[in-house]
């Protein structure tokens, strides 16, 4: 991929201590061709190839970096430039009631992303509901039904209507007699862009006011999907993007170049079928993860978000009054399987790259946790809370109930100690800045 192409680029350059126009040069060849090959749009690597080599051959050296570390922050930074700089965030309205209209082609995940909005507003403290404007197919309101009680958020319909407009109107009203504060509209979408498309997402924009307009692209149709937001952008207006199945085998390029050529931001991304995959995109932490530098700053958010604060209180009280035990070990399993499971917070971990990633068994990692669940399942309440007091004889009888290995047993209970020394650091995050673990 684009990560492991950039990466053996600058593993080159690292060895130089002086570097030539030649060594940038020819670096900069390999990174053109690596983000073509992303289908990032020519004219946007045009610019970047030019930009970063302007800035490369301007800059004094650094004292602090070598040449090599110096190419790569400038290529990071320039990344993080195309990508449109800090986070753009989703905003409210001043009134007090937001509504956000959610637009886009056919199949690219409008309905899905009303979902994991509203479970993401509702994370926020906002009291959505969800709207049915997709009149064509009465199995599109049926979806968004099924949605919405997926993420435990009123939906409203009105299946004897064929008018958006009229609809919308009506949730409007609906949804501020429930006290809620936030409406999201799903609309429907055509195999293109079409002027019948267009024209009633216009009548709907004109008659409800959404706050904002949200463009659903999928990452899976590279520059097409850009193409589109620019159709969607010129005749509609939208005040940002959300990029859908980037955790497909996308290469990378629509969310690459998106904000460049339409100049909208791509305000979240979805990484998933699950109505938790939806992240807020972040420029900064993505050039960092295809540089390879990984993502703590994601991987902690994400720890946040999945935990309630009490359950994170409750843990960081047993870990500073030193009782984490087994069931809480447990637990925390179970907390990395809500987060998108192991998969997803190795990718995130720093230094882990691509073709490393491709190597782990992931398929087994779900597996050893239900074994693990099984021995620790097999233990007594004693033997939980207190696994010092667990002697061979002990450990037998644990293997024997849970039809796993002595071996098995022993490896468990080393990872539970690993594991409580840190997240011992986890839950300090001042000492984990000390211990520079942190690289984005
Ligand atoms: P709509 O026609 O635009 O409303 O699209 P849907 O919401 O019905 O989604 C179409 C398909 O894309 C469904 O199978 C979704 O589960 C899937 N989908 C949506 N977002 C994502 C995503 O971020 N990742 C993955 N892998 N699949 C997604
Ligand atoms: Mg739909």
């Amino acid at each position: 991929g684009l990560a492991d192409k950039l990466q053996d680029t600058f593993r080159h350059l690292r060895g130089k201590g002086v570097l030539t126009e030649k060594d940038i040069d020819s670096a900069m060849r390999e990174v053109k061709l690596a983000l073509l090959e992303a289908d990032v749009n020519f004219k946007v690597v045009k610019k970047f190839v030019a930009d970063v080599k302007e800035k490369a051959m301007g800059q004094d050296v650094m004292k602090s970096l070598t040449p090599a570390q110096q190419v790569v922050k400038i290529v990071k930074d320039e990344l993080v430039n195309m990508m449109g700089g800090a986070n753009s965030k989703l905003t409210y309205s001043p009134s007090g009631f937001t509504v956000y209209m959610m637009v886009g082609l056919q199949g690219t995940g409008k309905t899905t992303t009303c979902g994991k909005l509203a479970n993401y507003l509702k994370q926020n403290g906002k009291k959505p509901m969800l709207c049915a404007c997709d009149v064509y197919r009465p199995a599109a309101i049926d979806q968004l039904e099924v949605v919405g009680k997926a993420v435990n958020t009123p939906v409203f319909t009105m299946r004897e209507s064929d008018d958006p407009v009229e609809i919308a109107k009506a949730a409007v009203e609906a949804a501020e007699h429930k006290g809620c504060n936030v409406l999201i509209v799903d609309t429907a979408g055509r195999l293109q862009i079409d002027e019948k498309l267009m024209d009633e997402l216009k009548q709907l924009k004109k008659n409800i006011r959404p706050h904002e307009i949200l463009l659903v692209v999928d990452a899976l149709t590279g520059q097409d999907a850009v193409n589109i937001a620019s159709g969607f952008d010129e005749a509609l207006g939208v005040d940002g993007i959300v990029m859908t199945k980037m955790d497909g085998d996308s290469r990378g390029g629509a969310a690459l170049s998106a904000k460049s050529v339409t100049g909208k931001p791509i305000k979240f991304m979805g990484t998933g079928e699950k109505y938790d995959a939806l992240e807020p995109f972040h420029p900064d932490r993505i050039a960092s993860r295809i540089l390879g530098m990984g993502d703590m700053m994601s991987l902690i958010e994400h720890a946040e978000n999945s935990y309630t604060e009490e359950e994170a209180l409750k843990m960081e009280e047993k870990l500073r009054k030193n009782k984490f035990d087994l069931d809480d070990f447990l637990e925390q399993m179970e907390q990395i399987n809500k987060m998108g499971g192991l998969a997803k917070i190795i990718g995130m971990i720093p230094g882990i790259s691509e073709r490393d990633k491709q190597q782990l068994d992931f398929e087994r990692g779900a597996e050893q946790l239900n074994q693990m669940k099984a021995i620790i399942q097999s233990m007594t309440k004693a033997e939980r809370r207190d696994p010092s007091i667990l002697n061979a004889s002990r450990r037998k009888r644990i293997a024997a109930g849970s039809g796993r290995t002595v071996t098995e047993v022993n490896a468990l209970i080393k990872q539970f100690t690993e594991m409580k020394k840190q997240l011992k650091m986890f839950n300090n995050p001042k000492a984990m800045k000390r211990n520079k673990l942190f690289r984005g």
